[in-house]
């Protein structure tokens, strides 16, 4: 069978099965969904646009990353030639990573999009960060996309697709140790509109209270590059870049940010970037509409008494 005539999808979250329908319709087919959870969960996916659902009814108390082998085993009997679109949350990037190893499959992360021809199978996705825009050609006659959040349009309608049950056969590669509840949280910086960024140029976790004094005075919220977070400075809830989370604000502060291609991945949509950095040939100065370079320590203070006036 061809591999456009072999499609799959799978998501950890139903929420995201419209959005691989999308991205097989743009092929001209339907894909066959793998889902595994709740029964509503099948329903959901069902309902989304994608042809037949094949449910593996999840136990509660397991772990989703040991339903591979069901898996790998429903995908393998399809034939020798599929497409697996896999959506890239966390988990699912894992899952399409070993997906791909145990079905000897090429692999693509981050795909936002794709296209068929006689030639085969083309793929777009962001590399370095976001900053640019790969293409790739699959020879492959099996292929994993691992595809980006946002990338298709969901199908305007779709008609529920028929359900069936399908064998859940695990394994235990994965041992869940024990559960701690994480502490309910209500930031959510990806949707303010102005931002001030703090980076490793801030030193000591009480010079903190200047850059929550400079974001009152612009009404913005206060988030930070990933080391000031994996130090503990911040919550991680608040660390910007291509792994933390992606801005779409009006303004951006970069205090002390190097401005490395990571972080830049996660402002690259800011309208307007102002930095400050004591080193004028900092990365960031580059991306930056407006750049001081100064001390931080002075310039903060400085800007904080300017606006209040
Ligand atoms: C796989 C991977 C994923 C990553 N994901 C992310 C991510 O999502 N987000 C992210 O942010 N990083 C991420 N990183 C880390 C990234 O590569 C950089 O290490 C990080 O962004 C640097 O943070 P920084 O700019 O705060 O620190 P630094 O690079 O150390 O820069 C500190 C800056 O502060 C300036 N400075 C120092 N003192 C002062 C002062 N007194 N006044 C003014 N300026 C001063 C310095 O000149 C320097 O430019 C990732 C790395 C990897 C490998």
């Amino acid at each position: 069978m061809d591999m456009k005539d072999n499609i799959w999808v799978y998501s950890d979250l139903a929420g995201r099965y419209a959005e691989l329908a999308g991205g097989v319709s743009s092929l001209g087919g339907k894909a066959q969904a793998i889902v595994v959870g709740s029964a509503n969960s099948a329903a959901k996916a069902a309902a989304s646009g994608v042809g037949k659902v094949h449910h593996m009814a999840f136990d509660e108390a397991g772990i989703v990353d040991n339903y591979l082998p069901g898996m790998v085993k429903l995908i393998q009997s399809s034939g020798d030639s599929f497409l697996v679109l896999v959506a890239a949350t966390k988990r699912g990037r894992l899952m399409g990573a070993r997906l791909a190893a145990r079905l000897g499959a090429a692999v693509v992360s981050d795909v936002n999009g794709i296209s068929m021809d006689a030639d085969g199978l083309t793929v777009t996705h962001s590399v370095y960060g976001g900053l640019a825009q790969g293409t790739e050609k699959i020879t492959a006659s099996k292929a994993v996309l691992l595809v980006a959040p946002g990338a298709f349009d969901a199908p305007e309608s779709a008609a529920d697709s028929e359900v069936v049950a399908a064998e859940a056969e695990t394994s235990d590669d994965v041992k869940c140790l024990g559960h701690h509840p994480k502490q309910a949280s209500n930031i959510d910086i990806g949707r303010a509109r102005r931002v001030v960024g703090v980076g490793r140029g801030l030193k000591a976790k009480e010079d903190l209270a200047m850059v929550d004094a400079l974001a009152q005075s612009l009404d913005a919220e206060v988030g930070c590059s990933r080391p000031v977070a994996e130090d503990g400075m911040m919550e991680h809830e608040r660390y910007i870049g291509i792994t933390g989370v992606k801005l779409k604000s009006d303004i951006y502060v970069a205090l002390g940010i190097s401005g490395q291609v990571q972080h830049l991945a996660g402002i690259n949509a800011c309208r307007t970037i102002v930095a400050v950095n004591k080193d004028k040939n900092a990365p960031i100065f580059q991306h930056a509409d407006y750049g001081l370079v100064g001390d931080l320590n002075k310039v903060v203070p400085a800007l904080t008494k300017l606006l209040a006036q």
